[in-house]
């Protein structure tokens, strides 16, 4: 199968940040290896979108927030189950960062995502209370964009989280399986792509575009 990419598709290259890099605190095995990828496919884009997890210090997703707790633990919260991370992506810091060998300088829009402190938020679209949007769909809409691309990390989280969204909000929406990688705890890839197959996410390969 190839893909013609056009005017009306965005690519969603979802929190390459050194903290989800090989080396940070919730670094997704092989994730540098996926670089080159979302670089080469960025290319055959006009539209791409980044995202950037962005917490502010004492945020809810934190075990260190939660006295006792460790991180993989999962608590009950208002809007339900949040598993409990590593401090990662805070406000200002090296690993808040965006990866400098991420070279996308038409990437129109960066979406940060998890600034409330009381909410999480996996999915580029909504918070993890289901209610909060970040306005992703409105701009995609009033830009007439209609097909979702989705790449990063984690696969089993942001970028599984974000593709079940697109793909709510209307938007035809495929996840570039190579160039993904997930974190894998507790079941958690199994699970994911299970969720994505179920709402009729289309799992693509990097070639699938780039041979077109
Ligand atoms: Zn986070």
């Amino acid at each position: 199968m190839t893909i013609d990419i056009g005017a009306n598709d965005v690519l969603i290259v979802v929190d390459m940040q050194y903290d989800f890099l090989p080396g940070g605190p919730l670094g997704a095995p092989g994730a540098d290896h996926i670089i080159p990828l979302i670089n080469a496919l960025a290319t055959r884009f006009a539209n791409v979108v980044l995202t950037q997890d962005w917490h502010p210090p004492g945020h809810v997703s934190l075990a260190s927030s939660h006295p006792g707790r460790q991180p993989f633990e999962t608590i009950e919260l208002s809007y339900g189950p949040q598993v409990l991370w590593p401090d990662h992506c805070l406000w200002g810091t090296h690993g808040a960062e965006i990866s400098a060998e991420i070279v996308i300088p038409h990437a129109q829009l960066i979406i940060r995502k998890g600034y409330n402190r009381d909410v999480d938020s996996y999915s580029g679209f909504q918070e993890a209370d289901r209610k909060t949007h970040t306005g992703l769909a409105g701009y995609l809409k009033e830009r007439a964009i209609d097909r979702v691309f989705v790449t990063g990390v984690a696969t089993d989280f942001c970028v599984g989280w974000t593709a079940l969204d697109a793909q709510s909000a209307g938007l035809q929406t495929a996840v570039i399986e190579d160039a993904t990688r997930g974190i894998d705890t507790n079941g958690s890839m199994h699970r994911a792509w299970a969720n994505m197959t179920t709402a009729g996410i289309n799992r693509l390969q990097s070639n699938d575009i780039l041979a077109a």
